[in-house]
């Protein structure tokens, strides 16, 4: 029963929400605030930010990076789980998009924490390279456009210090991965970093089936 990951179907995966996800209410609001915008799809499921959020406790992170807000779900996510004098650095390209998230940012008192960065995030992230920010982020959460996967992975493990984590979300990109033929932007771009993740000497890794597939990435020391 234990050779391999069971898949989960809808009961299962019912029962493990019913029994292990733990949401603020003010998460749970802003979930059904995403769930009514065009692109509510974009967000990422309860589980994962509950598991990024333990994985900030675990490591006592306090200084965050986060690639791609969208409605800031996830942003509220990290945000609850730092500590009061954490700071999360969050960049988006879409100026609309954080808007729907920023009331319930304010109404869990952590807007203090959240700088949020509206432009490139490649842009914003040379910048705190130029500023000499290497190495002073604990944690970083990588799910921005796919096509710059790389840029921002290699930018994250600039900034972020030996031992810090950095989370790539849509690692198994709805399946499409294994298809030889779908040779899009987006799909290639995250199969050559997945591919190169897994060599890569200067990480540790795993990657997860959670969501649609996360890979969890410490910078080795
Ligand atoms: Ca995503």
């Amino acid at each position: 029963m234990s050779y391999k990951t069971s898949p989960l179907t809808e009961p299962v995966y019912d029962y493990l929400l019913k029994t292990s996800l733990r949401e603020p209410d003010v998460l749970r609001a802003l979930r059904a605030e995403t769930e009514r915008h065009p692109h509510g799809g974009m967000r990422i499921c309860p589980e994962q930010g509950q598991l990024m959020r333990l994985l900030i406790e675990l490591t006592g992170a306090k200084a965050a990076l986060e690639i791609g807000v969208f409605t800031g779900y996830s942003t509220l996510s990290v945000a609850l789980a730092l500590p009061h004098d954490g700071r999360l650095i969050a960049c988006e390209r879409n100026a609309e998009w954080p808007t729907v998230g920023q009331p319930f940012w304010r109404d869990a008192g952590v807007e203090g924490i959240i700088d949020l960065r509206i432009g490139k995030a490649a842009e914003t992230l040379e910048a705190l390279i130029v500023e000499g920010k290497s190495g002073a982020f604990d944690f970083a959460f990588i799910d921005g456009d796919k096509k710059n996967y790389g840029v921002y992975y290699e930018q994250c493990l600039t900034l972020v210090r030996p031992g810090g984590l950095i989370l790539i979300d849509n690692v198994l990109w709805d399946g499409r991965l294994i298809d030889a033929t779908d040779t899009e932007l987006a799909t290639s771009t995250i199969r050559t970093l997945n591919e190169k993740i897994h060599h890569d000497e200067r990480v540790s890794i795993s990657m997860l089936p959670v969501g649609d597939g996360l890979t969890i990435i410490r910078k080795r020391d």
